[in-house]
């Protein structure tokens, strides 16, 4: 195998999610091999990516062809047909592409992904929607879940802990969250520390056990 490109990314399957995953790689100056079977994606993408190419990715001698073994990083975009999806993942697994992320769009789907080899597996329409559900139902302005329990959460300061430090509010050992950063209205975040006094419109971020970090943004 033929030294492997550490920071570039090829990218199978230009659809909404391999689209948009490609094009925020290349705004991070990532160098992308685009690879899709319809000839008018590609063409449209023509420019916008590093290299993109209208191939079909279950065909070993195509990925070999396009040197995608020569990839450190692989991402499989490819939703709906499944069966194009499982097969260019095990391909991808066969060239040893030490890092290989795909797309699944049920549960089913994500278990053989990573039976065949697949290193991670994303559900964005399943995740997005857990997330959102934590969204809708309070005061949070973003959430992220990590898999143990644990969250990061951007909420608006309650009004209660307006006009104390960190440490007077005693969030800490009172909801069992940690306050990580602050921003003040007009401003960047910046780190909290215990003398960090909260302002009316501030916005926090918190990280803490899923259930205590949600209770805390949804105190007034
Ligand atoms: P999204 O929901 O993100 O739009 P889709 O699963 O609908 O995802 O799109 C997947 C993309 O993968 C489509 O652009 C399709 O042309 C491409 N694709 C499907 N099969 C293959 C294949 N065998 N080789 C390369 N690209 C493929």
């Amino acid at each position: 195998m033929a030294e492997q490109k550490d920071n570039a990314v090829v990218v199978i399957g230009l659809g909404r999610f391999g689209t948009a995953l490609a094009l925020e790689l290349v705004e991070r100056e990532v160098e992308v091999l685009g690879i899709d079977s319809n000839p008018r994606i590609v063409q449209g993408l023509a420019g916008s990516l590093t290299h993109v190419v209208a191939a079909d990715s279950t065909e070993l001698e195509v990925l070999q062809q396009l040197g995608v073994d020569e990839f450190r990083r692989a991402v499989v975009g490819i939703g709906t047909d499944m069966e194009a999806s499982i097969l260019t993942t095990s391909l991808l697994t066969d060239l040893g592409v030490p890092d290989i992320w795909a797309k699944a769009i049920n549960r089913q789907h994500a278990r053989i992904l990573h039976r065949i080899g697949a290193h991670h597996v994303v559900q964005p329409e399943h995740d997005t929607g857990k997330r959102v559900a934590h969204l809708v139902t309070g005061r949070m302005l973003d959430y992220i879940e990590f898999e143990d329990g644990f969250a990061l959460v951007k909420t608006a300061a309650p009004t209660w802990a307006e006009g104390r430090s960190l440490a007077e509010s005693q969030i800490r050992s009172r909801y069992g969250v940690t306050v990580v950063c602050v921003k003040r209205r007009g401003e960047d975040f910046t780190y909290a520390t215990a003398d960090t006094v909260i302002n009316p419109d501030d916005l926090l971020i918190v990280a803490g056990k899923s259930g205590k970090a949600e209770r805390f943004a949804n105190l007034t």
